[in-house]
């Protein structure tokens, strides 16, 4: 079976070189084995969408010569998908409705499981949650390597519907990921905790586990993520050959130098090897380098 990539942009800003290495990586992992890439715009969350950076984001990918190979897909027309996956948790007892807001939760972020059996009295459904059970979720991370979390010790019933009715991340990606035949998911180490909360919904709706590899994300060098909110320009500004050139040695693949954009994919495709990515969840990046 080919296998099938995807980028999932959430349409909160301009693409900058944080985001660029999850397009680059997840591009290279299915193209250089005669697979498709796809593009998934998260635009599930429109308080905090950017006017327009949905078209900016493809309008750049583009420039740096990446397509997607189907029509893009937009979370916000999916909203009766999320819907349905919804109704087959609750209708199965895999799901239950919460009542408890932010200031019910303790602090430890681990949801105690208050509404486990029933709305406690006075209480009015808000979320939905996920039952989760107390034993140990492990997948192979093509990059991390063995990842193990047991989900009832580090965050417990999770939310599946957020209490102002829209469908959680967590739901969102695992009925797209299977919707789109997803067999890759490449993306940044700061998602790894997400990634047995999908693991744990995909057993719940009967979908198949795609192969999971987290690359390590780009930090300055206090530490921070390189990103819109910490002066990262966005990378439309940039030459795209340069820019490629970085994204390429910090994933691992050292290529020659000075070549043009086409040349630098074409040995990327060729040379492309995941093993060549750092196990390691952030790395430095002087972005004075780009
Ligand atoms: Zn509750």
């Amino acid at each position: 079976m080919k296998s099938v990539g995807r980028f999932a942009p959430s349409p909160t800003g301009d693409l900058h070189f944080g985001s660029l290495l999850a397009a680059v990586a997840s591009y290279l992992q299915a193209k250089s084995t005669g697979g498709q890439w796809l593009v998934r715009i998260e635009d599930l969350d429109p308080p905090r969408e950017v006017k327009g950076s949905a078209t900016r984001i493809l309008a750049d990918l583009e420039r740096f010569g990446m397509q997607s190979d189907r029509e893009v897909l937009y979370q916000s027309t999916r909203f009766a998908a999320y819907e349905q996956a919804l109704e087959e948790l609750l209708g199965s007892g895999q799901a239950y409705w919460c009542g408890c807001s932010r200031s019910d939760l303790p602090a430890s972020g681990i949801y105690p499981g208050t509404c486990r059996d029933g709305l406690p009295a006075g209480k009015s459904p808000r979320s939905v949650r996920l039952r989760v059970s107390d034993k140990t979720i492990s997948f192979d991370d093509l990059i991390q390597g063995r990842v193990a979390e047991n989900l009832a010790q580090t965050v417990g019933d999770f939310v599946i519907r957020r209490a102002d009715g829209i469908a959680a991340y967590q739901l969102a990606v695992v009925v797209d990921d299977a919707f789109q035949d997803v067999t890759e998911v490449v993306r940044g180490a700061d998602l790894l905790d997400s990634t047995a909360r999908q693991i744990h919904l995909q057993h719940c709706l009967g979908l198949k586990t795609p192969a999971y590899a987290h690359h390590p994300v780009a930090v300055d060098d206090s530490g921070k993520k390189l990103g819109k909110r910490h002066g990262s320009d966005p990378i439309a500004s940039l030459s795209p050959s340069i820019v490629l050139q970085q994204a390429l040695e910090f994933l691992g693949q050292p290529c020659p130098q000075s070549q043009t954009l086409d040349d630098l994919w074409h040995w990327a495709l060729a040379h492309w090897d995941v093993s060549g990515i750092a196990a390691q969840a952030a790395m430095p990046l002087n972005p004075a380098k780009i």
